[in-house]
């Protein structure tokens, strides 16, 4: 380590447990997006926090849907970092398959277990301490910074649009921090630079008239049937999209992408370990698998209903039959026209019989290029921080609002958190290491100190 990185993670160790209790205090109130529990207190017990750290905060609530909580540090520096976390969680349940309360934080085997502590609070909570280490440390920090929290994530952001167009003004940054990351099994920081975009939709076979008995589904069309040979017209057995046009718009990856994807190594046991040992649609090698997992957009099943699926056996003839569908989009799709082509496609193959019906418009692909020299910056931060070299994906498998920050501002922006791969985000005992959490705050105060710097020559003389 070097001497400010030794310097940092010693008052770190120091003062563990102010920020475990910064943690703590974060993961102790609920704050669930989908059905609004908690979502009236919630942003003024983050603002708090904020302003225990030093942070001007306020409440932002001309976007319509739940606030944007913004705290800021503006010191007319000469350069300004855009951080972006959200407050609000999924659901926890089922709560029987908690360990312990999901909003009561439990700390067993180094790990500290709460519903957020991984996605989003955790993360949120480390660089409100990597704000606080400096003040103390350093007595300043030597930028200007700006946090954007906000309490609709896990519901799609329908309102951070709005929000962006109302506030430009205040947004203004150099680059911006993304809200997830972590470490890989080996304990290799994982950083990000990009997310896909999104696009939900349902599909609806009905018939007019009800469930008959099944005798008549001899002569009488089946809405099931009729729903499964559609599906089946949508891709094919290895997962390539059949639909007309879906890939006309794909922007194809430059060498620069491709060259991250051979640091990354072999990944096929990795994924053998998530998808099980015959799990994986192709035998393709580990490069390509990651070209598609990363690069490449997807349509995927989600869930599928239809007439008497209960206990025993039921003979009948559905009226009506559903399915939802998400739609991973990569840069350069728009979520209108990927919408109009499966229109298009639903129409042909179902005689007009099969109705779309998008759920969540969703948003486009953000992708920041490997070159973009924020991208060296949080890699050599991240590898004094972890003492390790990082793993770079040129974009996550999952979908977030990322392009507001890369087509909207029109800034760089990376990810990098505090995960790993036992932190069960969005399942029962989310957790996080608590190692991970303090590397994550040395990680975040060595990329802050260090930006203005690297933003002037190219130098990152903190570490
Ligand atoms: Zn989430």
């Amino acid at each position: 380590m070097g001497r400010i990185t030794d310097e940092l993670w010693n008052r770190i160790r120091e003062k563990r447990d102010r920020y475990l209790g910064i943690l703590e205090e974060l993961l102790s109130f609920p704050s669930i997006a989908a059905t609004g529990e908690g979502m009236d207190e919630a942003p003024d017990h983050v603002v708090e926090v904020l302003e225990r750290v030093g942070l001007r905060s306020h409440l932002f609530t001309d976007h319509g849907g739940y606030p944007v909580v913004w705290g800021e540090l503006r010191e007319e520096r000469h350069g300004t970092l855009l951080i972006y976390n959200h407050y609000d969680v999924q659901p926890p349940d089922p709560l029987e398959k908690w360990t312990s309360p999901p909003f009561k934080p439990s700390i067993r085997n180094g790990r500290i277990y709460a519903r957020g502590a991984c996605d989003n609070k955790g993360n949120l909570a480390a660089r409100l301490c990597a704000i606080d280490l400096l003040m103390d440390v350093i007595g300043e920090v030597p930028l200007n910074v700006k946090f954007l929290i906000e309490g609709e994530e896990e519901i799609g952001s329908p309102h951070l649009s709005k929000f962006f167009q109302n506030h430009s003004e205040i947004l203004g940054a150099d680059a911006c921090l993304w809200e997830m990351g972590g470490t890989s099994p080996s304990g290799r920081p994982l950083i990000y630079l990009g997310a896909k975009g999104i696009l939900y939709l349902e599909l609806v076979a009905s018939e007019k008239r009800t469930d008959l008995h099944s005798s008549w589904g001899a002569i009488i069309r089946n809405p099931a049937f009729e729903l499964i040979h559609l599906l089946s017209t949508m891709r094919d057995r290895k997962g390539r999209v059949l639909i007309e046009g879906f890939y006309d718009d794909v922007q194809m990856p430059d060498k620069d992408t491709l060259a991250l994807l051979d640091e990354l190594g072999d990944f096929e046991s990795e994924l053998k370990a998530i998808g099980g040992e015959d799990g994986l649609l192709s035998n393709k090698p580990s490069k390509d698998l990651l070209v598609d997992l990363t690069l490449m957009p997807c349509i995927n099943l989600c869930g599928i209903v239809s007439g008497y699926i209960g206990q025993g056996s039921k003979t009948v003839l559905p009226g009506s039959a559903s399915a939802k569908i998400d739609v991973r989009l990569v840069p350069r799709m728009r979520p209108e026209k990927v919408l109009e082509l499966i229109q298009k496609h639903v129409e042909r193959v179902s005689n007009g019989r099969i109705a779309v019906r998008p759920l969540d418009m969703g948003y486009p692909a953000a992708r920041t290029h490997p070159r973009e020299p924020f991208v060296e910056l949080i890699a050599r931060t991240a590898s004094a921080a972890y003492g390790v070299k990082p793993l770079i994906y040129p974009s996550a498998a999952g979908s977030g609002p990322m392009y507001l920050i890369t087509d909207f501002l029109k800034i760089p922006c990376v990810a990098a958190g505090i995960g790993d791969h036992l932190s069960n985000i969005h399942a029962p005992d989310e957790s996080i290491s608590l190692e991970n959490y303090l590397r994550g705050i040395l990680h975040i105060a060595l990329l802050t100190i260090n930006f203005v710097p690297f933003l002037r020559g190219g130098d990152t003389p903190y570490l």
